[in-house]
């Protein structure tokens, strides 16, 4: 720590599309088969459904509700490094407009501030820097309206 270049880069490439102006709220990308229609996050290269190989990125809704979640009160696994010292972490299913679900980060750990059915939107939170000192960006879900 200590040399930070300020540049942003995404925890895993292609996962994710980071903001790249203030009015810009970036995205996840996920991918749509071709054949089937069906969507998916993590992108993939196979359809679990129809197995066709014929799949495009798509940008991820960065609104949904909140489906259920959970508050860990221990480490996760790798490879999210715990902090230190170790701090409850928010875990929750968002449902995007269309019924896709996909499992996130979030930034509330209180179970008392969160309620299912809440809106949520995605944000970026810097989780570390990289050898090269560029800010690791992860994302995560915050209920809609917190900071
Ligand atoms: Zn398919």
């Amino acid at each position: 720590m200590g040399n930070s270049t300020g540049k942003q880069v995404p925890f895993k490439e292609g996962m994710m599309k980071l903001p790249q102006s203030p009015s810009d709220k970036g995205y996840m990308v996920g991918s749509k088969c071709r054949k089937c229609g069906e969507q998916f996050f993590i992108r993939r290269e196979i359809c679990e459904n129809c197995q066709g190989r014929d799949l495009e990125d798509i940008a991820l809704s960065n609104k949904g509700k909140l489906y259920a979640f959970s508050v860990m009160y221990y480490p996760a696994p790798p490879p999210y490094k715990p902090p230190d010292p170790f701090v409850p972490f928010g875990l929750g299913w968002i449902e995007l407009p269309g019924g896709m679900v996909l499992y996130s980060l979030l930034t509330e750990n209180d179970p008392k501030k969160l309620k299912i059915g809440m809106e949520m939107e995605l944000t970026f939170e810097k989780f570390g820097e990289d050898k090269d000192g560029n800010d690791v960006m992860i994302c995560k879900f915050k209920p809609s309206g917190a900071n």
